[in-house]
């Protein structure tokens, strides 16, 4: 079925599903160093409940979904619910967001089990500097992951890189040049100062204007269609195998095009990101609640989209970090 949409007649097609609020890296933007504290066994909602809600969603009209966290492939068996839901009709793109590290050795069984494609974040080229931002993680890994998920089809692999002043701003040349001669699609992404980021500083924010700024001496950016409606604006330089993308969701949001609804490892809707506003579903799940009533509930969610967020004025969400929601 297609044609859902909010009640500022947006176009409602992809559902974003945080599977775990766990993580193995410690981004110093995201996560404390001691880590936040997770939810129990208990709490997270069974791969099978999150099969009932996909499909619930799918014969509402969502047809796209990702699986995010946390750190996803930190949550075991994925497989298995990628399978799960590559079995729903309706849903013709099911992609995943990752940090990679786990990612050389289970791109393979994603990409059999169904997955379509995958977004890898990384933030430096630079083995140390990558150290220093994840606190824990391997650079080596990551690039052996975004390598294995190519060669195993799991195409486009999208990088976000998520820029930082004074942090990995001296690098957005770096990761701009790499699209000439590899099949990379690079996304940068502004510094949001929401969760863990508002601590790590609002100074760290850069904007988008200033990034394309710093990338136009190298070449002209030529606009690309890459894909969907996501909110991102595609350019190539010229020649270049792959790609740039810019996401401004501070300097030019993107609410007028929301299209999504993301579902957190504990089984909350969540209308936006940016709001607090959640609609329950573990409880009704593990009470029998009926396919047409759990319907409903995702409509309910769908509807109570606010129209827009408010960051720029500095209004957030203060209930959940952006590890427990998924990004
Ligand atoms: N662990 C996975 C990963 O890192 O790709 C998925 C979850 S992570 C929360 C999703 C995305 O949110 C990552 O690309 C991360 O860089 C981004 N993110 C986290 N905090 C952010 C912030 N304050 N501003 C912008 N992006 C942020
Ligand atoms: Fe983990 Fe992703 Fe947050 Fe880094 S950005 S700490 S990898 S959840």
């Amino acid at each position: 079925m297609t044609g859902l949409s909010d009640s500022f007649n947006r176009p409602i097609n992809y559902l974003r599903i945080s599977v775990t609020d766990r993580c193995n890296l410690r981004c110093t933007y995201c996560m404390p160093l001691e880590g936040i504290e997770t939810l129990s066994h208990d709490d997270i909602l069974r791969y099978e409940e999150i099969h009932t809600v996909a499909k619930a969603a799918a014969e509402l009209g969502i047809n796209k979904v990702r699986l995010t966290g946390g750190e996803p492939l930190a949550r075991a068996g994925l497989g298995s619910l990628v399978r799960l839901l590559n079995d729903i009709e309706g849903i013709d793109d099911l992609s995943i967001t990752t940090n990679g590290m786990f990612l050389a050795q289970r791109a393979h069984e994603l990409k059999e089990a169904g997955l379509n494609r995958v977004n890898v974040s990384l933030d430096s080229l630079q083995t140390g500097k990558f150290k220093e931002i994840t606190r824990v993680g391997e650079l080596e890994e990551v690039l052996k992951g975004i390598e294995e998920a190519k060669s195993v089809g799991l195409n486009p692999v999208k990088i976000n890189m998520v820029v930082m002043r004074g942090i990995n701003d001296d690098e957005i040349v770096d990761f701009a040049r790499k699209t000439i001669h590899e099949d990379w699609h690079v996304r940068f992404i502004e510094f949001m100062p929401v969760g863990n980021g508002q601590q790590y500083g609002r100074e760290r924010y850069i904007s988008i204007n200033e990034i394309t700024e710093r990338i136009e001496p190298i070449g002209s950016l030529e606009p690309h269609k890459l894909d969907g409606n996501g909110p991102a604006k595609y350019y190539r330089l010229p020649d270049a195998k792959g790609t740039i993308g810019f996401i401004s969701p501070v300097s030019e949001h993107f609410c007028f095009q929301c299209n999504r609804l993301r579902l957190t490892a504990d089984g909350k809707l969540r209308p936006c990101l940016l709001s607090d506003d959640e609609i329950d579903l573990r409880n009704p799940l593990r009470n029998g609640v009926s396919v047409d009533d759990l319907k409903k509930l995702v409509k309910k969610a769908i509807d109570s989209k606010p129209e827009c967020h408010n960051l720029k004025m500095g209004t957030t969400a203060k209930n959940r970090s952006m590890c427990q929601i998924g990004g």
